[in-house]
């Protein structure tokens, strides 16, 4: 029987698709965003849509449980929600560094620890987190996402060596870059010119979030005992 799988940051992107894919193979979800009406015009079957902040441990937390009670416990947590505000560090406006740590730091570790706990009782459990290729090597304009981005590297490699002994998988995926409405935070016009002509550059064959998504769902499907670790994803002519 397919177990609940919880996907943050399913109003858009990446998550949108990971929650397609996921329904059309019949697992259960609950999908979870602050655009809950995103999410609930996908009209997805055997799946729960929540408002959630991920910033607000409680509000996340309370609705892991609602669905835990409703599906069973939660067998895949994909920490997916993110924020990108680029901007050259000598000028970006500090709130926006802030940010993108509640978010992409804070709001990751908020998941990881709703579940880690029965994951580890059960010994049995996967967690997907979503850093980037920005959280492998440095991109000028990139600093507080990098900073962001190499600390979910990072905190992802340190949960799997607290989890593996008991039989849980914790995963890091790091996407190069795909089209999706994830730029559309950034307030530098000179950074999102530039993001522009790249893509405009490789528009013909640029990966797309299905292919992430695929990827994601196919690297939580190995069985218990395998685990990808840290998965690489980038358009072929990216740097
Ligand atoms: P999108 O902007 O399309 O989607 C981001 C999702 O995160 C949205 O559903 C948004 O929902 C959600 N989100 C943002 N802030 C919060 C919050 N505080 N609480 C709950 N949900 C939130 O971006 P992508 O799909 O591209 O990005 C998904 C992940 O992949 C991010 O972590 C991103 O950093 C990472 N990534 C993306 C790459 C790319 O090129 N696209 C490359 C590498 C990594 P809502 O606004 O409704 O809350």
């Amino acid at each position: 029987m397919k177990k609940l799988v919880v996907i943050t940051g399913a109003s858009s992107g990446f998550g949108m698709e990971l929650a397609k894919e996921f329904a059309e193979d019949g697992y259960p979800m609950l999908i979870l965003a602050r655009r809950v009406e995103k999410m609930e015009a996908l009209n997805l079957p055997n799946t729960m849509c929540r408002r959630v902040d991920v910033t607000d441990q409680e509000t996340f937390k309370a609705a892991v449980r609602e669905a835990e009670a409703k599906y069973g416990k939660t067998d895949l947590l994909v920490n997916n929600a993110g924020l990108m505000q680029l901007g050259d560090l000598a000028t970006q406006d500090p709130k926006e560094w802030q940010n993108m740590l509640n978010v992409n730091l804070m709001g990751v570790m908020n998941g990881m620890q709703i579940v880690l706990r029965d994951m580890k009782e059960r010994r049995l459990g996967t967690i997907i987190n979503l850093s980037s290729i920005a959280g492998l090597k440095p991109f000028p304009g990139h600093a507080a996402y990098c900073a962001t981005k190499y600390g979910v590297t990072g905190l992802t490699e340190v949960a799997r060596q607290e989890a593996s002994a008991y039989n849980v998988r914790v995963l890091s995926i790091c996407p190069g870059a795909v089209s999706t409405e994830l730029l559309g935070h950034t307030t530098d016009q000179g950074i999102i010119d530039g993001y522009n002509e790249w893509k405009e550059a490789v528009e013909a064959t640029s990966i797309t979030a299905t292919d992430v998504a695929k990827t994601i769902k196919y690297a939580y499907e190995l069985p218990q005992g395998v685990s990808l670790r840290e998965i690489v994803i980038t358009d072929t002519r990216q740097d």
